[in-house]
């Protein structure tokens, strides 16, 4: 089935008299017949999808499970509090003390923050790569390597990763992969299908939909699921039925919304590009932005969520003025919600934010636009308001 039908079917009962939506089941107790029936559900809880205590989910947890993992093409998924958290897991399932990792420079900036700190503290030792690094990525591979992270297109930058490239490399050398997929989804990238092994989807962001809730989900292949199911509920990982039962409820109109996001997004990131103030966008679905090939060749479409940079004579508190100015976008982190965000990210003077491979610090301030619903004429509108304030 295509994606748009996977979308508006996985998940659901199928059979008998039923609503269309799944009921919405909150529990810590679940309760079995008999003993040998709970000894049966604890001998298969590293499946997906078993009820056995509602930490590991309820009825309504695996509804929304079993439709991310046919949206992501996986075995199955499991769902956690967050997207770090479920970043933060699938490290820690794969990495141990004396494990080496490798990160792209381009990662989202709380999973940097982890990998500096905790993560150092257990004895995993990180090396950041260029995000454009390609098959060159073999040279970085050590003996301890134990695991090879991707984020594609990068945060805040927006840099498209040689998926396929570096899985060829991690395959020959043993090694598994993992990528933060939160910006296309499995909707417009297929990385479990180009043999990556985990896709990690932070669901908060256009799965839900709506900037209400807060929820990860971790899918993949069936030759790691079973580890990793174990580490998240070892370690105390777990998901609110609640989010689950939105998140579902917003992973139906996924696929229209995405398509509309990205024409807005388009139209927006043109007119952007035509601006005097501005030195680049960077947003791979854009005709001869940095990516667009790459992006083109391997993804099925593009988010809202993209960046410009300011030509170097924008002082910052331009860049502010500017920002304050417009009317229709909030000023907030997360995104791809309904609704238009901005925020002024300056790579390098804060931690978490900063690049180790490339020199950010000369270039003028860069703007995060999340490009919403709204009507992009009005979008624009506001922004030229904005460009004429500065
Ligand atoms: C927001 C975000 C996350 C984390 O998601 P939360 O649910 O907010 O923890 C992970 N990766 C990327 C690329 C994100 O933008």
């Amino acid at each position: 089935m295509k994606r748009d039908t996977v979308l508006g079917h996985a998940g659901r009962e199928n059979t008998g008299r039923r609503p269309v939506n799944p009921p919405l089941y909150r529990a810590s107790t679940i309760l079995f017949d008999s003993v040998a029936d709970y000894r049966d559900a604890h001998r298969t809880r590293l499946g997906p999808d078993q009820l056995y205590y509602a930490t590991f989910g309820t009825q309504t947890t695996f509804a929304f499970t079993s439709a991310m993992a046919a949206l992501e093409g996986g075995y199955g998924a499991i769902a956690v509090n967050s997207g770090l958290a479920a970043i933060i897991v699938t490290l820690q399932t794969f990495l141990h003390a004396g494990d080496h990792v490798l990160v792209p420079d381009s990662v989202y900036g709380p999973v940097r923050i982890a990998c500096d700190g905790a993560l150092r503290d257990q004895g995993i030792e990180t090396t950041y790569y260029d995000p454009l690094i390609g098959e060159e990525i073999g040279s970085l591979v050590r003996e301890n390597t134990k695991l090879i992270y991707l984020e594609s297109p990068g945060s805040i930058t927006f840099e498209v990763q040689d998926v396929p490239a570096i899985v060829a490399v991690a395959k020959s050398r043993g090694i598994p992969t993992a990528i933060d997929n939160t910006w296309a989804t499995g909707y417009f990238f297929d990385a479990l299908a180009l043999g990556v092994d985990v896709s990690i989807v932070a669901a908060t962001k256009y799965v839900a939909g709506h900037s209400d809730l807060v929820l990860g989900a971790i899918v993949s292949s069936e030759k790691y699921f079973a580890r990793l199911r174990e580490a998240v509920a070892s370690l105390g990982y777990s998901a609110s039925p609640d989010d689950c039962w939105l998140a579902l409820r917003g992973l139906r109109t996924l696929g229209v919304r995405l398509r509309a996001h990205e024409g807005r997004a388009l139209r927006v990131a043109q007119y952007i590009a035509g601006r005097s103030e501005i030195d680049e966008v960077l947003y791979p679905a854009l005709p001869g932005s940095v990516g667009h090939d790459l992006w083109k060749r391997d993804f099925a479409g593009a988010c809202g969520l993209f960046s410009f940079v300011f030509s170097s004579d924008i002082a910052d508190s331009r860049a502010i003025a500017f920002i304050e100015r417009l009317e229709l976008f909030g000023i907030g982190a997360s995104w791809g919600g309904f609704e238009s965000l901005v925020l002024l990210l300056r790579l390098g003077s804060r931690p978490g934010m900063s690049r180790t491979l490339t020199n950010w610090e000369s270039r003028g301030p860069l703007v995060r636009l999340h490009i919403g619903l709204e009507d992009p004429d009005d979008l624009i509108a506001d922004l030229d308001a904005a460009f004429a304030e500065i």
